[in-house]
């Protein structure tokens, strides 16, 4: 047994274990379907209501909470349904009803056992008790038998995951737009992710899915993802003359840029990642992904913020977000000393601005590894990390990765 799960179940035995599956008030019905925010650490309930657009008071009222304090690392809060609460996370609350088993719900809601389990921290998926809630993830669009998609609305930089179920296949193939989509296979289906960028082109987008069996029988599938809007704010940014005159050398800018696409363009074959992202800190947010930019006053970019900025203090450890191997740690102009983790299949994140570089290129990294310190270097007006992600050469949000586990 590891040393989480014994700790639940310390926590079961010593009662502590209703934390994980709080009570709900006995007027459960209105709960049900509600969107559920998994508490990460460094959060508070008032950081929470103010990303999701709710009160303190809602949250307490929704989730029976009597002290502000009283919030854990891991904890399931049902969040009001709103539209944000609801794009936000992926989970939604179920009430355990007389006679539930883990195995029922899970057919139910088109989920598995395991993900359940997972989700939920269950020590045993035997022991459910009526009247508490669990949570369900957000059922994917089954959009024909054995082929799952997220949603067939992909949002400007969401990921999306596209996931063949068909133990049959021998190849799985795909043509998104006119250009290849690699799948990879995991237990018993294949998947791909798509990546769509920040400032991607609203409308269609044609997928083409080829298939073949064993028998060399050939099948091809054509879906429609729908790229949507997402409503990005807009941000003014003063930057000191030295920061303008790197701005403006579109030359010195374009170099950086190619450098760093060799290198998130080089996909290796292996998925290192396993369950969802941690964050690289657990210190306020400052600016989101996305976010578009004035710079003194300047036009507005077309193209947002291409990461998540984080408030630090000079020094402070920065920690790796997953499993995988540093490709790149060196200092360079626009994104001060740069840490580039693959953690294969085209997935890569992006520490910069760090005032010491404390990895080395080929070196592998698990969750939680420090990678290097904190600091301004670079386009920076002062201490803060920037985290990106890219997914097959894409810019996406890297804050979805910590919400829900991929694929
Ligand atoms: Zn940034």
């Amino acid at each position: 047994m590891n040393k989480c799960k014994r700790l639940i179940l310390l926590g079961l035995i010593f009662g502590i274990g209703a934390i994980f599956f709080a009570p709900l008030r006995a007027n459960a019905e209105p709960l049900r379907d509600a969107p559920i925010y998994i508490v990460q650490s460094g959060d508070t309930l008032v950081a929470i209501a103010a990303r999701f657009n709710t009160t303190v008071a809602i949250l307490k009222k929704l989730n029976n909470l009597v002290n502000d304090d009283l919030i854990q690392v891991g904890q399931k809060l049902i969040l009001p349904a709103t539209e944000i609460s609801s794009a936000a996370t992926n989970a939604i609350a179920y009430i355990v009803q007389p006679g539930d088993t883990l195995q029922r719900i899970a057919l139910r809601y088109g989920t598995t056992l395991r993900a359940l389990q997972q989700l939920n921290d269950l020590p045993n998926p035997n022991l459910l008790t009526p009247g508490f809630a669990i949570a369900i993830p957000r059922a994917p669009a089954l959009v024909k038998p054995g082929l799952q998609i997220d949603a067939l609305d992909a949002r400007q930089g969401g990921t999306t995951v596209i996931k063949i179920a068909r133990p049959e296949l021998t190849t799985v193939t795909g043509i998104l737009n006119g250009r290849p989509l690699k799948f990879t296979r995991a237990g018993g289906y294949a998947f791909a992710l798509l990546g769509a960028s920040r400032c991607a082109k609203i409308g269609a987008l044609p997928l083409t899915i080829v298939t073949s069996d064993a028998r060399g029988q050939a099948a091809t599938e054509n879906v429609t993802i729908n790229i949507t809007t997402t409503a990005y704010l807009v941000n003014a940014i003063t930057l000191p003359p030295a920061g303008v005159s790197i701005l403006q050398d579109s030359a010195l800018i374009k170099r950086e840029s190619d450098e760093l696409v060799s290198i998130i363009n080089k996909v290796s074959p292996t998925r290192l990642w396993r369950g969802a992202f941690r964050q690289p800190v657990y210190t306020a947010i400052t600016e989101n992904f996305g976010t578009r930019r004035s710079y003194n006053g300047g036009p507005v970019g077309a193209c947002g913020h291409e990461g998540t900025d984080f408030s630090m203090k000079l020094g402070d450890p920065v920690f790796a977000a997953a499993r995988g191997r540093v490709v790149f740690s060196a200092l360079t102009q626009v994104r001060g000393n740069l840490v580039v983790i693959d953690h294969g299949l085209g997935v890569f994140t992006g520490y910069y601005h760090l005032s010491a570089l404390t990895v080395q290129a080929g070196q592998m990294t698990n969750p939680g590894d420090v990678i290097g310190k904190a600091g301004s270097t670079g386009l920076s007006t002062g201490p803060h990390l920037h985290w990106s992600m890219w997914i097959n050469g894409e810019y996406v949000d890297p804050m979805e990765w910590t919400r829900r586990v991929i694929p």
